[in-house]
């Protein structure tokens, strides 16, 4: 037996990006700036117009895949590939950029809440330059567990007999959002070599076996490798489960680029400014 204890509790600093939207970034960070194959984790969530309305005004990405992931609110989306969309709550965007896309993403709303996730994945060396591929994942196709304890939407990976819509995924992903009741537990088997965390949106958790300080919304707990997770909900809880294999190779970062090495991102600008990204 190898119960999952925490390796180490982030903060989330505030931030802000695109044109000027609030966030609350915890991957990416002076604190933990790659966890394998996570590059970026950005919970973005206000209640005020202020905070958002300036959007992600057209911008490129190499190398990665970006998943956002909508709670609530309506963001429009659109992309060098032709595809637009509006995503709503409990939608998910799960964009592989490959080679090339420049993309927008504006609010659809002009008041109200808006609250959700976007997770960076990097890709490995020999899928970086492949064709943009774009999953889109309405809300009412995702998959929901739910017993008197718990209820979990599965966006990626497996829980009993529930299989979320990604699969054949190189990093083998794990993507769950677990609501979780006071006083009850959450168990899952993890695979021994992904790496894995937490985030906790609301409420306050207790992991594994081992002593720890008390865990409060919107911090993001990094699971040390093993088997079994076990997760008690001291008091009504909601929080993401993400986990994935690690690609093993070095990464070079260029702003909305992620490569191998410093060249390629070189490369990636150069192809930006000459108007040869879009291939
Ligand atoms: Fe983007």
């Amino acid at each position: 037996m190898s119960e999952i204890e925490i390796k180490k509790i982030v903060e989330p600093v505030e931030t802000s990006d695109g044109a000027g939207v609030k966030l609350k970034r915890s991957i990416g960070t002076s604190a933990i700036n790659y966890l394998d194959p996570f590059l970026l984790l950005d919970e973005f969530g206000s209640e005020n117009k202020d905070d958002y309305m300036a959007g992600f005004p057209p911008h490129p990405h190499r190398g990665i895949e970006t998943v956002t992931y909508m709670l609530e609110g309506k963001f429009e989306h659109k992309d060098s590939t032709g595809a637009k969309g509006i995503m709503s709550s409990g939608d998910v965007q799960w964009m592989k950029t490959g080679g090339g896309i420049i993309h927008s993403e504006m609010p659809a709303m002009s008041d109200g809440k808006l609250h959700g996730f976007q997770l960076w994945v990097n890709m490995p060396a020999k899928l970086k330059m492949s064709k943009p591929e774009y999953i889109y994942l309405d809300a009412k196709q995702i998959k929901i567990y739910k017993d008197e304890e718990k209820k979990i939407k599965i966006i990626a990976g497996k829980f009993k007999n529930y299989e979320g819509p990604i699969k054949g995924h190189n990093v083998e992903p794990i993507y769950f959002d677990i609501e979780l009741r006071e006083e009850n537990e959450f168990k899952f088997d993890l695979p021994l070599n992904h790496n894995s965390f937490i985030y906790l949106v609301e409420g306050n958790i207790k992991i594994g076996k081992d002593k720890h300080q008390r865990i409060d919304g919107s911090s993001l707990i990094v699971l040390k490798k093993g088997k079994n997770l076990n997760v008690k909900a001291l008091k009504r809880s909601k929080f993401l489960l993400i986990a994935g294999k690690p690609i093993g190779e070095a990464i070079a970062r260029g702003g909305p680029f992620v490569m191998n090495t410093k060249q390629e991102i070189l490369q990636a600008m150069e192809d930006y400014n000459n108007g040869n990204f879009i291939r």
